[in-house]
């Protein structure tokens, strides 16, 4: 790969007929990836030692021509990853991206605007906040309800986090936790995201602060434990400042009950956050968005648009009915900020991120091209194929764990099947699909996830067979012809 690629300014900006060039040898590359895709194998199928000799030689110790490295990369990319992109990728909530959403990269990497303030990039911040708005009035929050978006749903939950605690003492935001005379307490459920320990080991109020609160037997936060244990905390001095209501758990796509959840925060002077990191793309479809009803009622919520909503990684939203309250919890003036007179809202002065690469435009360009009827079919075909696989399991004996765990099916395999982890490596093993493991209420499931909008009925049967062929019992393949060969590269 050493070669003569002339100077080093050019090989980092090349004239117009290289970068040509090289554009149209990577577009053929990735094509060509994505035509082979389905015949490919799922999980990782390199062969790690000329992996790591061929790594070594990138010294970096003279320039390399790129013609050779893109492709090398794109070789990699398809041999050494789990293929989140492929059809039988029904794995965590990872998408494959819509196209327009990738037209995005390349608009964003073209230009790079910087959002941190408003002064110097008003249109995409307008674009940005032209989003939100949108999915804050399709969520049903009330007018004037704002936000921004997140590196991730980690980023938009720690905003909400830091948002409740300014809320419940202003005194936070300059002493931090010793602000609280008595001990600041969250609640979340079992089976909430455990990114939220982190969250609040983060916040400054410690891990010790979050509240488990036990599930009702379908992974939904159970009511009453909340109640109690917010009484419980009250009457031992502690303070209740954030109640988070899952709206799709990443498990099992299980809503916790969101109204009851509204009223005990209520009554309690706490915070109430939504965290619909993946399950919030349901608000598209007029026929799933019942699901999620009590959203509307909630101080904050996150979605992550790199999930259901099929950006590219990583793309988090936080919207809050309390935007003024955000404001608070993160402003700070920079002599050296670009100021707008205009009295723009400068991104870097309501957020955790200071720097700000516009994250945005993915979902405006993919909420543009198909419209909410779009995301309505794209949702609703997740959840009609999760119906699909659970029908067929079922049929063979398996046992739907969650019955309404929108585009995520929990099966419990037959009696007498081998344990879950060795039906999961068996399918793994076969290269066909992936699909991970993964424990619901206490049993042992395989957890099967639609996260690939062009995931079709025969990938949902190719994996219902695998999974019979790997539980035994009624071990043979219905449909062996559809099994497709491995490609080896
Ligand atoms: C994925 C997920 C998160 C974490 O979001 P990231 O984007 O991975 O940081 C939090 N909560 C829920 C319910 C999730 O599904």
């Amino acid at each position: 790969m050493q070669g003569d690629p002339g100077l080093p300014g050019t090989a980092l900006f090349p004239p117009p007929e290289e970068r040509d060039a090289l554009r149209t040898l990577l577009a053929r590359a990735l094509d060509a990836a994505r035509e082979a895709m389905p015949g490919s194998s799922v999980v990782p199928c390199f062969d790690r030692a000329q992996f790591e000799g061929e790594l070594a030689r990138f010294t970096f110790a003279s320039p390399m021509r790129l013609a050779e490295v893109l492709p090398w990369v794109v070789q990699q990319m398809r041999e050494g990853n789990v293929q989140i992109t492929h059809p039988r990728y029904f794995g965590l909530f990872n998408p494959a991206p819509a196209f327009p959403a990738e037209l995005g990269e390349q608009i964003v990497a073209a230009f790079n605007p910087q959002l941190a303030a408003a002064a110097t990039s008003p249109a995409a911040i307008a674009i940005e906040a032209h989003v939100i708005g949108e999915i804050a009035r399709r969520a049903g929050l009330p007018p004037g309800s704002g936000g921004h978006f997140t590196n991730n749903g980690s980023e938009a939950n720690f905003t909400a986090l830091i948002t409740a605690l300014t809320k419940a003492n202003p005194a936070f935001r300059q002493d931090g936790a010793r602000a609280f005379r008595s001990p600041p307490r969250i609640y979340i459920s079992q089976d909430a995201h455990l990114a939220w320990i982190k969250i609040a080991q983060l916040a400054g109020i410690g891990r010790g602060a979050v509240r488990q609160i036990e599930t009702d037997g379908m992974g939904r936060m159970c009511a009453e434990a909340l109640a109690a244990a917010v009484r419980a905390d009250v009457e031992q001095g502690a303070v209740p400042v954030m109640i988070v209501a899952t709206a799709g758990t990443t498990v099992a796509g299980m809503v916790d009950p969101m109204a009851a959840c509204a009223g005990i925060a209520r009554s309690a002077g706490a915070w109430l956050h939504v965290d619909a990191a993946w399950g919030g793309a349901a608000i598209a479809s007029d026929r799933l968005r019942g699901k999620l009803a009590g959203i509307e009622l909630a101080h904050s919520v996150t979605i992550d648009a790199h999930k259901w909503f099929a950006t590219t990684m990583s793309c988090g939203m936080f919207i809050t009915a309390e935007p003024s309250v955000l404001a608070e919890s993160f402003n700070v003036t920079a002599s050296f900020m670009p100021y707008d007179a205009s009295g723009g809202i400068d991104p870097y002065a309501t957020s955790v991120m200071w720097s700000r690469r516009f994250l945005g435009l993915r979902l405006f360009l993919n909420l543009a091209a198909a419209g909410w009827p779009g995301y309505a079919s794209h949702v609703e075909r997740a959840t009609t194929l999760i119906g699909r696989l659970r029908a067929r399991l079922t049929a063979a004996g398996w046992c739907a764990a969650n019955p309404d765990g929108l585009g995520v099916l929990c099966a419990a395999p037959p009696p007498g099947a081998p344990p879950v982890p060795v039906i999961v490596r068996t399918v793994l093993a076969s290269g066909q699909a992936w699909i991970s493991a993964a424990r619901f209420e206490g049993h042992d499931v395989v957890r099967i996830c639609v996260t690939n909008g062009q995931s079709g009925d025969a990938d949902a049967d190719v994996l219902a067979d695998l999974l019979a062929g790997a539980a035994g019992g009624e071990a043979e393949l219905r449909h062996p012809a559809r099994l497709v060969a491995v490609a080896p590269s």
